[in-house]
């Protein structure tokens, strides 16, 4: 299957593939996608058309990129906090031989919302497409393709106590709690985002519904300094908002009025998920961002007593929730 980089229309035969009812009683198994899917688009800061492809993986195996413009050997990058190696503009990934995927979070994002726990990512060149900014093509993607149940246990991260990082003005932290919750917030002196705070319980739906649609967003004098650096060669009004002078330039607005502060809380999902496996815990952040996420990983695995590896309990039915 094969979508462009534009709204996402393709229809598709293979009807989205949920776990079967019986699976929700039986203990949480890892899940990996049914099928092979992908599509083309842009890459936000080379600029060049890179084509993705999503393919099913064994049980293990986590979500790992692979550089399919690469030689075999120095193609693989596992998605993993100690494999980032730039978080400036985006969330980067790279191995010992210097090969490099960046742009991986709204990818992890919606890989994480949607449970899949091994994937391998083919990517042409070194950029995940930026499609529409958002994770919306991805969660297309994935309910296209479908999700399977595994026959191996499926692990989390359960946070025991608090770990945080301050830096500049920016705090974010790891708490225990009982489910993948979210507590972002963002300040801007900008008067058409000032201080917005978003609170989410994540959830496939929730996350289709609330998050996957809210886009990346910049400013335009900053965008202009970022192509005079070289950076952005791929950015425009089809994959980010633009914030110019309090109003936004995009011919059709916002998706949400709060659209800045559920795309940063996307991209903490996405980030997060870097950890290897689903966190049981709250993650609160104020003015976050990709480094420091980053960091607060980096933090939460320096402290072995503020987290446990657990075996994912039995998920539980709706309709007894
Ligand atoms: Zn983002």
């Amino acid at each position: 299957m094969l979508i462009q980089n534009t709204p996402v229309t393709a229809s598709c035969s293979t009807a989205p593939q949920g776990l079967h009812a019986s699976a929700l009683l039986t203990p949480a198994r890892q899940k990996t996608l049914r099928g092979t899917v992908q599509c083309t688009g842009i890459g936000v800061h080379a600029g060049e058309s890179a084509t993705l492809r999503l393919l099913p993986a064994e049980p293990d195996t986590g979500i790992v990129f692979v550089r399919t413009d690469l030689k075999n050997g120095a193609r693989s990058i596992k998605a993993q906090w100690d494999n980032v190696v730039e978080t400036r503009l985006c969330t980067v990934i790279g191995n010992r031989y210097g090969s490099k995927v960046a742009t991986i979070e709204h990818l992890m994002a919606a890989l994480r919302a949607a449970d899949v726990d091994n994937v391998i990512v083919e990517v042409d060149g070194p950029e995940v497409p930026i499609m529409d900014g958002s994770a919306d093509s991805f969660v297309f993607l994935i309910d296209m393709a479908g999700v399977m149940v595994q026959d191996a246990p499926r692990r989390e991260l359960v946070v025991l106590k608090p770990v945080e990082v301050k830096a500049d003005g920016k705090h974010v932290a790891l708490l225990p709690a009982e489910e993948s919750q979210f507590d972002v917030s963002i300040s801007f002196a900008s008067a058409l985002i000032q201080t917005q705070r978003y609170a989410f319980t994540l959830s496939q739906n929730g996350f289709k519904n609330e998050i996957s649609r809210a886009r990346t967003f910049g400013f335009y004098d900053d965008v202009e300094k970022m192509r005079a650096l070289g950076f952005m060669r791929g950015g425009s009004l089809d994959n980010a908002i633009v914030v110019r002078d309090e109003t936004v330039v995009n011919e059709g607005g916002l998706r949400f009025a709060d659209e800045f502060v559920r795309h940063k809380l996307l991209d903490a999902i996405g980030d997060l998920f870097l950890a290897g496996a689903p966190i049981r815990g709250l993650f609160k952040g104020s003015c976050g961002g990709h480094t420091m996420h980053n960091k607060l990983l980096r933090a939460l695995f320096a402290d072995e007593t503020a987290w446990v590896w657990q075996e994912a309990p039995a998920l539980i039915p709706a309709a007894q929730a």
